[in-house]
């Protein structure tokens, strides 16, 4: 009897890696379509189509179980618009999953983008509601496989007006302290080479080894786009892990080069090639997996 046990156990046994958790590929799809598509209107700072999006991703949080931040999902911010110099409001949607220490590593993407101009709608599907569908798609892992840091999802606000919602959330010193890393994910989900970029290994090198060591879910990683040399193609400040890196918080920027859709109407979910988008999403959870190991 005790043998015929151990022999019906074996099965079982041997299917769990099987039942490891992996990424939602569908899910990520459609929360990519739902967040670029017309109802959110490009999701300019302050409009209805943004708080559509903010909504959404409030909701999305919830089912998957992740944690409002310091008791709240969202975190109003005010700023002054750089051009017209009125005091204008923004809110960063931000969720937490307990980690089995309280060292944080905070994920980053924005879910604003330019709205409407001359009745046309900029939905901004790469830019960034790929990084921000992303960051519903860990939440959802992490909810199911709990990390060792605590990991903050962070769908920050009004970063195409001088990333204004990083710089809110930075300047909680004590918060800040806390943060081990920042993983910032803004265009991740367009590119016909096959390669998506992870910058700040010139700041950080100790990033770089463990970087080197996932992967790359069949795509190129390439480093670069993170010396002062390069100019305008030096993407140090050109998101919002600029703000962390200000403050001396390590960061890892996952992009890809710019493209004929960059910040243009053309941006939309139909010209988003979805199975490079689910293999860089792959590669940037094996990332954060590896990073979870430190
Ligand atoms: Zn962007």
């Amino acid at each position: 009897m005790k043998k015929l046990l151990f022999l019906l156990l074996i099965p079982v046994l041997g299917c769990q890696p099987n039942n490891k958790t992996s990424l939602d590929t569908t899910q990520l799809i459609e929360d990519l379509r739902f967040i670029s598509s017309d109802a959110t209107e490009g999701r300019r700072t302050g409009t209805e189509g943004n708080r559509i999006a903010r909504e959404y991703l409030i909701t999305r949080f919830q089912e998957e179980g992740a944690e409002p931040f310091q008791d709240s999902y969202t975190h109003e911010f005010t700023f002054e618009n750089r051009r017209t110099q009125e005091e204008m409001s923004g809110v960063n949607v931000i969720a937490q999953i307990d980690g089995k220490t309280d060292s944080m590593i905070v994920i980053t993407a924005h879910y604003d983008h330019l709205g409407v101009r001359d009745s046309l709608i900029f939905n901004g599907a790469d830019d960034d509601a790929s990084g921000t569908a992303a960051l519903l798609a860990m939440a959802d892992y992490f909810a199911k496989e709990q990390p060792n840091h605590t990991l903050i999802f962070a769908a920050f606000d009004a970063e195409e007006m001088g990333l204004q919602g990083a710089r809110a959330f930075v300047e909680d010193s004590v918060l800040l302290s806390k943060v081990k890393l920042n993983i910032n994910m803004d265009m991740i989900s367009n590119n016909d080479s096959s390669e998506i970029y992870a910058a700040g290994t010139y700041h950080y090198p100790e990033t770089k080894p463990i970087l080197e060591s996932i992967d790359t879910a069949g795509l190129r990683l390439l480093f670069g786009h993170d010396t002062p040399d390069l100019g305008y193609n030096d993407w140090t400040f050109s998101s919002d892990h600029g703000p962390f890196h200000s403050k001396g918080v390590p960061f890892v920027y996952f992009g890809v080069e710019d493209h004929e859709n960059y910040h243009k109407a053309t941006d939309e979910f139909e010209t988003i090639p979805q199975e490079f988008y689910k293999s860089s999403v792959q590669l940037i959870l094996n990332a954060i997996l590896a990073f979870d190991e430190q």
